[in-house]
């Protein structure tokens, strides 16, 4: 199918993009690297009478450190990620998370940007980012702000960031002391969206777990962080029943819809032993084993 006509622009800086979003406001959509949007528009779900495109604008690219945390333009792309020495030492559950993205095809244009903006509840980049303890910036005519991964995911394609924004960065602190992180994924077929998936990272004290951030993806109308799991593990000495019980928090926090991936008591089932698996993966690296 072909997609509803539209004008293209192609702009050179963000000043640019901001001021044709304030020009067209919700008849302008941005363009990344076109893996989600443009078969949206070629089913006509999205009919976007300008489409700005933001390949040209080399600021919104690449992966630097700020001190204790790591910044990524976000426009950078999924393969980017995976070749990133300082992600590798520093946030290995993005890398970890970015190869299990769709194929080579998508990962070498689609942006960790685009994978957040859209959205869809099935992409894995907002529960990773979540779990990673993420901030996104945005910015808009107003100026920059800042919209911490918790709370930017509103519903199913719906996210805190206004018509007139774009998302600039996602800024992700270091991992530090004895960290471990995971992202588990069950997929059908390699390309796949996630049947249930779960992202994990975790800090340790000594035996304890002195922090720890668990969230799942296409679980619900959005990723979810699932608090009680964290709570559930949080100053303990983690063992087996430990990680069960935050297994059953992850089920109870699952609203998944049935399709061809699975029923609901399927899905709800599998988020719990994601879970179980990243949780385990995330201590045994933490260990140094
Ligand atoms: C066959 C296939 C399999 C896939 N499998 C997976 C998978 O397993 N996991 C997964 O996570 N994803 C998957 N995807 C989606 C893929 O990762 C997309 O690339 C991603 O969802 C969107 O990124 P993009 O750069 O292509 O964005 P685009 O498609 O260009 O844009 C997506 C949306 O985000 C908005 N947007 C993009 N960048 C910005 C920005 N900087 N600021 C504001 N708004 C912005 C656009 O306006 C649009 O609404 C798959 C896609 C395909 C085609």
């Amino acid at each position: 199918m072909y997609p509803a006509k539209f004008d293209f622009h192609a702009p050179n800086s963000i000043e640019e993009v901001l001021s044709l979003l304030s020009e067209y406001g919700d008849d302008a959509k941005v363009l990344a690297g076109g893996h989600s949007l443009l078969p949206m528009m070629k089913m006509r779900f999205a009919t976007p009478q300008h489409l700005i495109d933001l390949n040209r604008i080399d600021r919104l690219r690449g992966i630097s450190q700020d001190g204790d945390t790591i910044v990524i333009g976000a426009m950078t792309t999924e393969k980017q990620i995976i070749a990133s020495d300082v992600l590798a030492m520093h946030c290995p559950l993005l890398p970890e998370a970015a190869k299990q993205i769709a194929d080579p095809q998508v990962r070498n244009r689609g942006t960790i940007g685009g994978d957040i903006c859209h959205g869809d509840p099935a992409n894995d980049q907002p529960a990773v980012t979540m779990a990673a303890d993420a901030t996104y910036v945005l910015q808009g005519p107003k100026g920059e702000r800042s919209v911490h991964s918790s709370e930017f995911f509103l519903g199913s394609f719906y996210t805190a960031m206004e018509a007139d924004e774009i998302m600039t960065s996602i800024r992700v602190p270091a991992a530090a002391g004895s960290s471990g992180s995971a992202y588990v994924k069950l997929k059908r077929k390699t390309g796949d969206w996630a049947t249930a998936a779960a992202a994990v990272q975790l800090t340790l004290d000594g035996d304890r777990c002195s922090s720890v951030r668990i969230a799942l993806t296409n679980v619900g109308a959005t990723a979810i962080r699932v608090a009680a799991a964290e709570d559930a593990l949080s100053g303990q000495v983690v063992d087996e029943a430990l990680i069960d019980a935050a297994a059953q928090h992850a089920m109870d926090a699952c609203d998944p819809t049935e399709d061809l991936r699975g029923d609901v008591e399927y899905k709800t089932k599998m988020a719990g032993e994601m879970t179980r698996r990243a949780i385990r993966q995330s201590l045994a690296r933490a260990r140094g084993q």
